[in-house]
């Protein structure tokens, strides 16, 4: 038979691994994987030496013309960033790249040829904020006096850009990292390509608006840059090298360790987004009474670690994907038999990364690296066409990856993951042709989900609570519900802790022990993420706190903090929170606790409570808040801090609206004024939100 380039290029990798093998990995090193080398020591920085962090440099060495940089915080930024450059270089046999914002430095960007381009994949976080991995470099840009290394004028006369943002508009600074960037970038002379697109998740249309805004790019550049379209033809950039001498109990293997320390066993801090600390859940139990629903509170032990955190921080939790869907998807692409060989995925070109360490079993990917519950994506439904079993299945996936109007008629309520989604495509039959480099190179990365940490540090510094819903949702029409995936695995972690020894959440079973029982008694993986959502220093300050359902978490911290002050003879200031649920017999969370908390804190503390399902008409928390109208704007004149938590949709945009009209009509001002106020208030860090 013909070699193709695959077959060539996987056989030098197979020459190569062999290599490494007999020569016991003197230089096996080299092709590390990305995990292995970044945390050997234990800092994301450490393989930060020798790698060069100069742009320019990297892409004249790798022959590339193409940068694709990213701002990431959970992943889709990421994502879309390797889509741009399997595309680019698919339809246009561009040289593409990838590359991490934090990883590079911006003073030499006056030197970036004109004949290449750099693209910015931008995700807002927060208020307004840029990702964990973009800060420096916005900084960079959008400080007072930004100066690059040759100090041309205009600086950035050669430099040829793209962008694109993901922000969310029920945020008040909607998209304000690509809208900031465009600015700072056209203002130090640099040509932008095509219109600086934003995606918006707050409508729920992130990929459709990717989608709609990619085309016109790629006809923009493509004649700026005089690019031919040619037939997109889908090239590997990973390698799948069988591991024949290996099998899942050599040590060498990942199972499902994150990264080399966990592999060894020697997991030490500092830990962090690249590196969780495996911690014990020292408590965990049920806060509902109601029988369809299920909220968790779970206490997470970090005295283990040298693991900190502050009161209004988030916790982010490394999930494990569920038994069942990690099945279905093994057998859908007829992996099931292999799923214990192990294998090595090789990056097929130097500035690709591989996701996960390697080497390892198709099982461990799947199981605790690839995000394969997650709804599908439009694109990657085209990129699959060619794989698809039968001319006819072909067809149909071409017509749902190009039908927008189609594909929402086809996926719309039924919460498909991918392989749901490709086996109802195909009625079943098995997708044995997908190379799977195409299934690394389009899922996401799973991700790890973020929790707003609902304890006081100073009440307790070494344990974490977490407050979180567990997602279910019935699907007309379909016998099992979908289940989110982080929840139902922490639920799953409550049943065992809580004396039962199989647990299966709706159905659902988990690797609770995780690789090489790793987890065993009960034991997640979790980093802590500071925020700004901070009480006042003042504990003498007002404060009001709007936090209906789990929005309820943060505000439990604060509350317990405000007690312990006022236990130990602190003046605190009035504290006032709005909650709302549905029912008070039902999920009503924390009702006792609240109960101890006015005993500490006497008229201090006030509890409003807007339970909407019990009377005539719905209560909210807005409408609650819109009664003590009188009582809030005073508080507000006294410099009372604002607080909102939960829902991003509706909540946080409807309490804004009332508050507007609170501060109107307490202060005979206009809305238009009354909205300035507001604007105000949170320009000056009176008005936080933390909301999702
Ligand atoms: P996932 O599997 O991630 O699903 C989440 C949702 O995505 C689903 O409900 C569904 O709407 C959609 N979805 C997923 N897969 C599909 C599919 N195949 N098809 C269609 N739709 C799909 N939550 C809390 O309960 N308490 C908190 O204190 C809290 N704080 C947070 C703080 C921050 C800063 C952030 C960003 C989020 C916070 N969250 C909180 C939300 C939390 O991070 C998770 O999103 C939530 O727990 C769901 O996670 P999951 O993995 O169970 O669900």
């Amino acid at each position: 038979a013909e070699l193709d380039t695959l077959d060539i290029v996987v056989l030098g990798v197979i020459l190569c691994g062999t290599l490494a093998y007999l020569t016991k990995g003197k230089f096996w090193g080299v092709v590390k994987d990305p995990y292995a080398s970044s945390f050997q020591n234990g800092t994301a920085n450490a393989n930060r030496a020798g790698r060069t962090r100069n742009i320019v440099e990297k892409m004249e060495e790798s022959g590339k013309n193409c940068v694709i940089f990213y701002g990431s915080q959970t992943g889709t930024a990421e994502d879309y960033a390797s889509r741009l450059a399997k595309e680019g270089k698919s339809r246009f046999g561009l040289e593409t790249m990838v590359a991490d914002l934090e990883e590079y430095d911006f003073d030499n960007l006056d030197t970036f040829p004109s004949d290449k381009v750099a693209m910015f994949v931008l995700a807002t976080y927060g208020e307004g904020e840029p990702t964990d991995n973009a800060v420096e470099f916005y900084e960079f840009l959008t400080g007072e006096d930004v100066a690059f290394s040759e100090g041309n004028d205009p600086a950035l006369e050669n430099l040829n850009y793209v962008a694109f943002g993901l922000g969310n508009n029920t945020y008040e600074h909607y998209n304000s990292m690509v809208r900031n960037v465009d600015k700072a970038l056209t203002k130090l002379g640099a040509h932008r390509i095509g219109d600086a697109g934003e995606g918006d998740d707050g409508a729920g249309t992130m990929e459709e608006d990717f989608l709609a805004w990619k085309d016109p790019m790629w006809a923009a550049l493509a004649s700026k840059m005089g690019l031919e379209e040619r037939e997109a033809v889908y090239e590997p950039i990973f390698g799948i090298v069988d591991r024949e001498g290996l099998t899942p109990e050599s040590a060498e293997v990942y199972l499902g360790e994150l990264n080399k320390m966990q592999l060894e066993g020697t997991n030490k801090g500092p830990f962090n987004a690249h590196n969780p600390y495996i911690a014990p859940i020292s408590e965990s139990r049920e806060l509902f009474s109601a029988k369809d629903r299920n909220c968790l509170h779970l206490d997470v032990d970090i005295s283990g670690s040298n693991l900190s955190y502050q009161t209004g921080d988030h916790i982010a939790v490394w999930p494990t994907n569920p038994g069942a869907e990690v099945d279905r998807f093994l057998d859908l692409f007829e992996l099931a038999e292999k799923r214990n060989n192990v294998i090595s995925v090789k990056a097929l070109e130097p500035t690709a990364k591989v996701p996960f360490p390697t080497p390892t079993t198709y099982d461990a990917i799947v199981r605790y690296h690839l995000e394969i519950c997650a709804p599908v994506s439009r694109q990657f439904v085209s990129t699959l066409a060619a794989f698809a079993p039968s001319e006819e299945i072909k067809a149909e996936m071409t017509r749902l990856g190009n039908d927008k109007d189609y594909f929402h008629e086809k996926t719309g309520p039924h919460f498909y993951n991918i392989a749901r989604f490709l086996s109802a495509v195909s009625k079943g039959e098995k997708w044995t042709k997908i190379p799977f480099s195409a299934i690394i190179e389009g899922l996401t990365k799973l991700q790890p989900r973020y929790y707003s940490i609902s304890s006081s540090s100073i009440v307790q510094p070494k344990k974490i609570s977490i407050t979180a819903v567990v997602e279910s949702q019935t699907i007309p029409g379909r016998g099992d519900p979908f289940r989110g995936v982080a929840t139902n695995y922490l639920f799953a972690l409550k049943q065992k802790q809580n004396g039962d020894e199989n647990p299966t959440p709706f159905g659902q079973t988990y690797e609770i022990t995780g690789p090489r029982n790793k987890y065993d008694g009960i034991h997640v993986p979790v980093h802590v993420r500071h925020s700004n959502f901070k009480l006042p220093s003042d504990p003498a300050k007002p404060i009001i706190m709007i936090g209906p359902g789990t929005g309820v978490a943060p505000f439990r911290g604060f509350v317990q903090e405000r007690a312990k002050q006022a236990k130990d003879g602190v003046n605190v200031g009035r504290t006032l929170l709005f909650f709302g649920c549905r029912k008070s017999t039902e999920d009503f969370m924390y009702k006792s606790e609240w109960e101890e908390y006015q005993e500490a804190l006497g008229d201090k503390f006030e509890m409003v409570t807007a339970f909407s399902r019990e009377g005539p008409k719905k209560v909210y928390v807005q409408h609650r808040l819109k009664e003590r109208a009188q009582e809030v704007n005073e508080l507000l004149l006294q410099k009372a801090s604002f607080y909102v938590c939960g829902d991003a949709a509706n909540m946080a945009r409807e309490v804004n609206a009332v508050l507007v009209q609170l501060i109107a009509e307490g202060r005979g001002v206009t809305e238009q004024k009354a909205e300035e106020v507001v604007k105000m208030m949170r320009s000056t860090n009176q008005y936080q939100e933390d909301v999702w």
